[in-house]
């Protein structure tokens, strides 16, 4: 009900039960200013007014409003000066806060101080990937715009993300600004959430101004901003501002622009107008080279041996993340044991219900010894047999050789993928096929020929 209306009644009401030089004094000329936070502010034309209604009229006009409003209003009797001095009160607050939103003029990086190209180990799957990082970290907007990297979780995009930030950070006074894309679209839906005048100026400012005056953009795991339509709109205008303005602009996503199909064309489009690099899962060398790195690189502070940690790279799958949690949970479980000495047997118990759980790579040596079976027409059983007859023993090795040089598995996992034989089995077959190729020309040939059609 409007507010005029309702004190209109309400003055019906009241004449009704005083006298009527009683209402003219006191009633006549007062007004109902608002009605909010349970409570009803009434002007009254002096103060005299305020102290009399007090005194003798309260209970009245609270239950006589009450009845009218249908509701449980208390009742603030004020001069217009106090409501004009409240008003003004609170036009200053609104000011201060304008005044207290961020400017952004110290941009927070977001950036992961740990996550550097010192401690990103280089090997086959990434070097492509490290390679076009380190570039952009030297001459963000210049080289390559935008970088996008893309790969199956786990594999380090983030870390080289923050890598090429951190570098940027420290070599020049370029603003970086990381985020992921769950962060970018609740900064956008910001927008949209207006101030108590319906006005939303602000935060518009505020968005732009985070995300536009910086100097390299880091979005991270792109995929997500699929469902958010409009947010996907204005990731577009500001894509264009920073590329216009030679800005780097750098992003990462689980899989290529071309199979993004959840982001509008036009953007996927612009993905590809830079550098598109993929990183690939690591082989084993490059697993244990990572968790190596991160346990002589501090992060981990008992000492692990070789075997374990080869153990752990042959077994527990060829995402990172998981590489690094299985040493952790190594690691608790030593602890939880009393703080029992860490070897073998102990990585074993403490990882076994997760072993090869993480394993999403197909597996390249079952690829290998089916290729090698059917040049030598023996049948893959045979190949894992313990038959040890010379015509299923010569390609057996064979393949043990070719396993070993394309997968770069370990000795102890190829062996036991034919058919659970001892690591030193694999290693002699490995050591006999080499020194044959050198002196047997068609051998080599052959196993040139069989490694071509492998790869
Ligand atoms: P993604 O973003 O691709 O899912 P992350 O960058 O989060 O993967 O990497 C997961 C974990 O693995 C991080 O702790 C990261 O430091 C580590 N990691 C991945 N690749 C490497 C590498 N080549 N060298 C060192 N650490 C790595
Ligand atoms: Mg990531």
């Amino acid at each position: 009900m409007n507010v005029t209306i309702l004190w209109d009644n309400f003055l019906e009401e009241i004449k009704k039960e005083i006298t009527s030089l009683s209402y003219e004094t006191w009633f006549q000329d007062t007004h109902l200013y608002a009605l909010e936070n349970g409570k009803a502010t009434i002007i009254v034309p002096m103060e005299i007014h305020k102290r009399h209604l007090e005194d003798n009229y309260k209970d009245l006009i609270i239950q006589t409003f009450n009845n009218l409003a249908g509701s449980n209003f208390e009742i603030e009797f004020l001069l217009q000066e106090e409501i004009d001095e409240k008003k003004e009160i609170e036009r200053r607050k609104e000011e201060e806060k304008e005044v207290i939103i961020p400017s952004n003029n110290n941009v927070q990086s977001n950036l992961n101080p740990n996550y550097t190209f010192e401690n990103f180990v280089v090997g086959n799957s990434n070097k492509f990937a490290h390679a076009a990082a380190l570039s952009v970290a030297e001459n963000p907007g210049k080289m390559y715009n935008p970088l996008f990297i893309y790969g199956n979780s786990g594999l380090g995009k983030t870390h080289l993300m923050h890598a090429i930030g951190n570098f940027i950070v420290q070599n020049s006074n370029r603003r970086v600004l990381y985020v992921t894309s769950e962060q970018f679209i609740e900064d956008f839906l910001g927008i949209n959430t207006k101030d108590d005048n319906g006005n939303n100026f602000n935060y518009i400012e505020y968005f732009k101004n985070k995300y536009r005056n910086v100097d390299v953009l880091i979005i991270d795991d792109i995929q997500f901003l699929g469902g958010a339509t409009k947010t996907q709109q204005e990731f577009f205008h500001t894509f264009n501002t920073l590329y216009s303005d030679n800005k780097q602009i750098i992003i990462s996503s689980d899989r290529s622009p071309d199979d993004l199909k959840v982001l509008e064309d036009r953007l996927r489009t612009r993905f590809c107008w830079g550098l598109t690099v993929d990183i690939f899962p690591p082989d084993f060398d490059l697993r244990v080279s990572i968790l190596k790195k991160k346990i002589l690189g501090g992060a981990i502070e008992r000492e692990i041996p070789e075997d374990v940690i080869e153990y752990i790279a042959s077994n527990m799958g060829n995402d990172v993340r998981q590489l690094e949690g299985s040493v952790n949970r190594l690691l608790a479980y030593s602890t939880i044991m009393g703080g029992q000495e860490i070897n073998l047997d102990l990585a074993i118990e403490a990882l076994k219900d997760f072993i090869n759980k993480g394993v999403t790579e197909k597996n390249d040596i079952q690829k290998i010894q089916k290729r090698v079976a059917e040049f030598y027409q023996i049948s893959s059983e045979d190949m894992k047999s313990k038959k040890r007859s010379a015509n299923l023993a010569f390609p057996r090795q064979v393949a043990m050789y070719l396993c070993r040089k394309l997968t770069n598995e370990s000795f102890p996992k190829i062996g036991m993928e034919f058919g659970g034989k001892d690591h030193s089995t694999v290693m002699h077959s490995c050591e006999k096929i080499e020194r044959e190729m050198k002196t047997n020309k068609e051998l080599a040939g052959t196993i040139e020929k069989l490694m071509k059609d492998i790869k």
